[in-house]
């Protein structure tokens, strides 16, 4: 299959593997699930039929402490999909450091075309299918594309009606009244704005923020506030784009133009596999900053770092989400509650710090910028195997 996701994400762990003093056994650990479960959802739609659903939970890995990762209700959702991200997942909490595993669910279903009674059904189904791998210690569910606080809020009551306890730590992006957390929502969007800046004090990009082109492919959660804090910041968004097309200084444009216009910045914050071997060749910007989980393949990687592109990777960029997810947990945990600044200033600490590590390693060992991430997170994820005597 073209692009086949977690074929993907496993060339990506052997290409770390050649950095990193990892046995065959050990190799051959990281680079499968735990655990993936499957289940057919079968939903009362509004019209009295019955519909099936697939359902998707993957638990990549969890050494490093429970397992963490979003559902994603979408139509492309796969088998193969969900893996992956269960894997970039283990990758990214261990880049930023908090004290995570990696998992990753999802729904095969678009859900612009379901009423609210039935994205209701089908939420509570997700969480009955599958709510025994589910806790605040075992595997700690988020929002990814297409998921809302007011689904994690349906989850979260169907999990606790299930388990008969109270137990909000079990899923992070609950709404505030629920026990979400201050800053939550712009976690993503702020955490790659904290990147963006770093990256311009190290970078032969313009100096001035107001003198820096960029162009943001999707408009979702994660785009929309990449957006606003860079353009509070003074940086120039010359173009964005949604699953429909998008508009560049004015004018119309697709999102394959999108992604070859010449600007300083590129953003892909869609969905993965937008920078591929077919279109790296044609890459403008100078700088990729990946917002959406899995948007450069690792044939495009190498293509781009040859041109001397630099593409920051998600397990970095992206990270705030889960960062902030992190925090809302130890609210939770605590049952002690942050300010919004206090909740942003220790996720620019973290967002500030993992660049600095990441950094280092892409100029000490001339790798590309994602192969220096991996060397930090599969190295800590390793070294926890070994710990534990796995
Ligand atoms: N779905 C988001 C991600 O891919 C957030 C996950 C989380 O908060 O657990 O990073």
């Amino acid at each position: 299959m073209l692009n086949d996701p977690f074929e993907n994400a496993r060339k990506q762990i052997d290409n770390v593997a050649k950095y990193l003093d990892i046995d065959k056994k050990t190799l051959a650990k990281i680079k499968t699930p735990d655990r993936v479960l499957k289940a057919d959802l079968k939903i009362k739609m509004d019209n009295g039929k019955t519909r099936i659903f697939k359902a998707f939970r993957s638990q990549f890995n969890n050494a490093k402490g429970p397992y963490k990762g979003g559902i994603r209700f979408h139509q492309n959702v796969s088998e193969s999909e969900v893996k992956a991200l269960s894997a970039w997942m283990t990758w990214k909490c261990s880049t930023v450091g908090i004290p995570y595993g990696g998992s990753k669910g999802g729904i095969v279903v678009d859900p612009k075309t379901l009423s609210t009674g039935e994205l209701e059904r089908l939420s509570r189904a997700y969480m009955r299918a599958f709510y025994q791998v589910f806790g605040a210690w075992i595997d700690v569910p988020a929002p990814d594309v297409n998921t809302t606080g007011q689904i994690m809020a349906w989850v979260v009551d169907e999990y606790q009606t299930l388990v008969g306890h109270q137990e909000p730590a079990m899923i992070t992006g609950k709404p505030l009244e629920l026990g979400g957390s201050q800053g939550r929502t712009e976690a993503t969007g702020l955490g790659g704005f904290y990147i963006l800046e770093s990256l311009r004090r190290k970078w032969k990009g313009p100096t001035l923020p107001k003198k820096t082109t960029i162009a943001v492919q999707g408009v979702g959660n994660v785009g929309y506030w990449f957006i606003e804090f860079a353009k509070k910041a003074g940086y120039q968004i010359v173009a964005w784009s949604n699953s429909k097309g998008g508009e560049y200084k004015g004018k119309k444009i697709t999102n394959d133009q999108l992604l070859e216009l010449p600007v300083d910045v590129l953003v892909p914050a869609a969905l993965e596999n937008m920078i591929t071997k077919e279109n790296a060749a044609k890459i403008k910007a100078k700088y990729i900053i990946e917002m959406a989980n899995g948007p450069v393949t690792p044939e495009a990687d190498e293509i781009l770092f040859k041109r001397g592109i630099v593409s920051l990777p998600d397990v970095l960029c992206n990270a705030g989400g889960v960062t902030v997810s992190y925090f809302e947990w130890v609210q939770n945990n605590m049952g002690y509650y942050w300010g919004k600044e206090e909740v942003w200033a220790k996720l620019k600490k973290i967002m500030d710090r993992s660049f600095a590590e990441v950094w280092a390693i892409y100029q000490e060992k001339k790798v590309t910028p994602r192969m220096a991430a991996y060397i930090l997170a599969v190295g800590r994820v390793v070294q926890a195997m070994k710990l534990l005597g796995r």
